[in-house]
Formats: C-alpha cells, structure tokens, sequence
C-alpha cells in the first residue's frame, strides 16, 4: 500500500486537504493526523473493517480498547449514555483537552472498539486538523497513538511514517505535537471516579471540579485491570532501560558505575538526563530538560533516538512527582518495562 503525505498547516487546514483526508475516512481508509497529545491513527469508529485495519497496521491486540475521538456533543450523544453530573461538569471544564472519559456506551459502538466491554472511552482533542477532519468526516473517529504498538508514541509525522508507512492510506503532516505524552484516561462509571491513566491533564485540576479521584492499583497481579490496555509493554524503546532511582548524587555515580559496566561489556550506552551539566565520559547523553512541559514534549522523542543510534542500554535518571510529572514518570516506568 503506498501512503500518502498530506502536509496541513495546523494553524489554518486548508478545506481541500481536510475534505481528501475525510473521504479516506468515509470509504473505510485509514489516516494519521496530530492531535495536541500524539499523533493518532484514526479510522471511522462505527465502521468494524476500518477499525480492524488499525489493529493490524499497529499490531495492537484486540483486547485494548481505543478511544473514540469526538468533534462536538451530538457526536458524543450518539455513542454515550447520557453523562452523570459530574462527568458533564468535567467536559464543560476541560473539552477539548487531553482528557479521556470513560461513559457507558451506546448500542451503535461496535464491540472491536470497547473490547466487548458496555463502556466507551471518549475524547475531543483541541488540535484544528483533528477536529475538522473529525467533522469533515461526519462520524467519530478511533485514534490510538500512531506507532507500532508497544513502541514510543509519535510527536512528528515523521515518526508516523517510521513505524506505519506503506500500512496505513493517509499521514497529515500538522508539524510536532504540542503536549506530547497521551491523554489522561478517568472512569466516571465509577464513584469516586478512577484516573486509569496519568497523562496530559493533571489529576489534580480534575480533582478541583470533581473533587477525589482514586488512583487505580499500579499492581496488576494482586487487582484485575480496570483498563485492558495497563497490562501491555509500552512506549519501548528497542535499547534495555533502567532507571536509577534515589537522591541526585546517589544516582548519578550508580549511573557512572553501570555506564562504565555496560562499556567494559562492549555497549553502546544512552544516559537519559534530567540535569544539564550531568554528562558521562563514552555515552550518548540526551537532556530531556527538566520542566515537565518541555520533558512531555521530548521523551518519546529521544527514546526513538536513542534506537536510531543503535544503543543497547539506556540509563535513566529518576523523574517524577504532582502533575503532568505523574503522566511523564508512567511512560518513564513503562518504557523501562516497570509496567
Ligand atoms: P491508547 O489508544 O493506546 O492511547 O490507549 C487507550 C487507553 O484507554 C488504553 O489504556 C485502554 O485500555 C483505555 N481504554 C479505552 N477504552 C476503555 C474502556 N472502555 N474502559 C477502560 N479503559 C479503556
Ligand atoms: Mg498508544
């Protein structure tokens, strides 16, 4: 299959580009376009072909549901039961936005969008492109990160092309993704409501409306998943990772240590920096910065690099903490395997 690239100006989509983008949709196609979190690849979410195409093209397992992409409230009428309060109350505050509802779900959404479960997850991403090819198209739109599954989510439409060219019809190229880490997922089926995942919008603004949130076990052994897709490998980088946990000087000679091992054994080693000046002789050292918003913005980014120089060992200073630092130190802990 050949791909096309439609470059769009994410400022101003030209109408004629959006309308090419949204009759691929329409006959069933597949096309990646930004949102403000990641890329996404979207495909008409009441169409089950179209969305078995998306399966196939990321090699996402069938039991992790997607979530499905709305552009105004008659498109989440149609596939949700109608939202408690409380869920209203968080819509009104934050949509568009990077935050991800889970709803009951009505009839019309197919079964290979929820994984058989009677709950939809649903967002309105605040990007331009996203919401006039959400509206061109004239349906709601599934939209998992557009990359191989279980590989670093796209912030480029480069890195799109990467992982999915010649298997998907269509790559809006709308330039780098503004947040860059996904969505914060949040069940309102349940009371308190539960953060499923960390990302995008700080928990801690939704506690402000909705007031407590529980936090879903990170042990899967001990609970059942709660959201079939916690249980998967993600955003992996090819290279082994650790992350060097404790206080900052502590950590940066247990990195020096293990550099210097993972050398003597002939590696190529990436030292992941949240520091500026912390450098170690013979790696590859990529800052990631150190304000959450511009460490969002490049992770993903600088794990695909790390692959492109063909490091083995990737070794990671801790991050984490309130905020979007709790989205970023779940992917940290993900791309490290610590599921
Ligand atoms: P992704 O599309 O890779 O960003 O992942 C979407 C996330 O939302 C996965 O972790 C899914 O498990 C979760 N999700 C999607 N739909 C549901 C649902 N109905 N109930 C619970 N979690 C869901
Ligand atoms: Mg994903």
């Amino acid at each position: 299959m050949m791909t096309k690239i439609l470059k769009i100006n994410p400022l101003s989509p030209e109408p004629s580009k959006i309308k090419e983008a949204a009759e691929v949709i329409k006959r069933g196609g597949t096309v990646a376009f930004p949102t403000e979190t990641v890329y996404g690849l979207g495909a008409d979410a009441l169409n089950p072909e179209a969305i078995l195409k998306v399966f196939k093209a990321k090699g996402r397992p069938s039991d992790n549901p997607l979530i499905v992409h709305i552009a105004t409230f008659s498109g989440l009428e149609l596939i949700a039961k109608r939202p408690a309060k409380s869920a209203l109350v968080l819509i009104k505050e934050f949509w568009p936005g990077p935050l991800t509802i889970i709803l009951k779900k009505k009839k019309i959404v197919p079964d290979i969008v929820t994984g058989g479960l009677n709950t939809v997850a649903v967002r309105m991403p605040d990007n331009k492109i996203a919401l006039s090819l959400i509206k061109k198209a004239g349906v709601p739109l599934v939209a998992p990160s557009a990359n191989l599954s279980g590989k670093p989510s796209p912030t480029r439409a480069k890195d799109v092309a990467a992982d999915l060219s010649g298997k998907i019809d269509v790559i809006i190229d709308g330039g780098k993704t503004r947040i860059g880490i996904e969505s914060t997922v949040i069940d309102m089926t349940t009371s308190p409501p539960t953060l499923l995942r960390p990302g995008g919008l700080p928990v801690e603004e939704i506690e402000k409306v909705v007031g407590h949130v529980q936090r879903q076990s990170m042990s899967h052994e001990t609970t059942p998943v709660r959201s079939p897709g916690l249980k998967y490998r993600h955003y992996a980088p090819k290279a082994r990772m650790v992350i060097v946990e404790g206080d900052s000087d502590a950590v940066q000679s247990e990195i020096k240590k293990l550099a210097e091992k993972g050398l003597k054994d002939g590696k190529k080693v990436g030292i992941l920096a949240f520091h500026k000046e912390f450098r170690v002789e013979g790696c590859i050292t990529k800052y990631a910065g150190s304000r959450p918003g511009t460490v969002a913005g490049r992770l993903f980014n600088i794990l695909r690099a790390f692959d492109k120089d063909g490091v083995d060992l990737i070794i990671s200073e801790p991050y984490g903490g309130n905020g979007l630092k709790l989205g970023i130190a779940d992917r940290l802990r993900r791309a490290a395997g610590q599921g």
